[in-house]
């Protein structure tokens, strides 16, 4: 995995989480936690944010479509540090 796509992926959620208002209250959620995870090979990403308004709980869930085709053996290669 290259860590700039990696870094403009999170970017993107980041942006796409302060542009939802929250269902309830309209008010902003906050990041509380952020998970990478791999399901047969297809990077998802969960994250869960609370709302600072009223403290209502909402999963977004990201898929990271520049790891979706590749599988796991393919990645460790790519790591060349010279
Ligand atoms: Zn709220």
């Amino acid at each position: 995995m290259i860590l700039n796509e990696v870094m403009k992926f999170v970017e993107s959620e980041y942006v796409i989480i302060n542009n939802t208002p929250c269902e309830i209250c309209g008010g902003e959620y906050i990041t509380e936690s952020l998970g990478l995870t791999f399901n047969n090979g297809h990077a998802s990403n969960v994250t869960t944010c609370v709302c600072e308004n009223c403290g209502n709980e909402r999963e977004f869930l990201f898929r990271a479509p520049f790891v979706s085709q590749t599988d796991p053996e393919s990645q460790t290669s790519k790591e060349e540090l010279n």
